[in-house]
């Protein structure tokens, strides 16, 4: 299984992204640009933003820093412990939503079937705040779940798929074969997938 790509350089990297969610409780800082970025057509992800889709940049978890604010202006690094100031959702065993607890921002999808990256909505990105070009849009997927009165553009030059693509479909199935381990880095879903 191929792991999440990381950045070429070498050394210390500086912040090349930074966001928030809407109300600033939550913010990120990313010394990478997303390796792609998707908009996911699935029920979940139009339930998740009420909205026809939700997009996500995919990030190696090395690069990337989750922070809570704090009174008086300072903040807390959330490394290693996001389960403490995310809040955490389950609708299968197969991923992790985290959304900020106060305003409900999504905030990211981490799939156990990719330990080593995370899928962050692109909404939380500050334009102002972007070092260096990002990459365009790649895909569309899930467009089996697309709703009715959306139109995809016709020459966005994206790659269209009714569900997952191919190699995250290869990907899942390989997990699936290994018994569907969980990722440590969240905590193991909850028999029923309650809220
Ligand atoms: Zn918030
Ligand atoms: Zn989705």
């Amino acid at each position: 299984m191929d792991p999440t790509p990381k950045p070429l350089s070498k050394g210390p990297s500086p912040i090349v992204l930074r966001g928030s969610c809407l109300c600033g409780m939550i913010h990120l800082e990313s010394k990478m640009l997303p390796e792609s970025i998707t908009i996911c057509h699935c029920l979940e992800c139009r339930k998740a933003s009420s909205n026809p889709f939700l997009t996500f940049g995919l990030f190696h978890n090395d690069f990337i820093q989750w922070y809570m604010a704090q009174p008086h202006g300072s903040r807390k690094d959330l490394h290693g412990d996001l389960s403490k100031g995310i809040k955490l959702t389950y609708y299968s065993d197969i991923a992790t939503r985290g959304w900020c607890p106060r305003c409900g921002t999504p905030l990211f999808m981490k799939y156990h079937c990719r330990p080593d990256g995370t899928s962050i909505t692109m909404g939380l990105v500050d334009d102002e705040h972007i070092v260096g070009s990002m990459p365009p849009v790649k895909e569309h997927i899930f467009l089996g779940d697309k709703a009715v009165w959306w139109n995809v553009p016709l020459d966005d030059g994206t790659a269209r798929y009714q569900g997952f693509n191919e190699p995250f479909t290869r990907r899942l199935l390989e997990w699936s074969a290994k018994g569907r381990p969980q990722r440590l880095d969240m905590p193991p879903a909850p028999s029923k997938f309650k809220l």
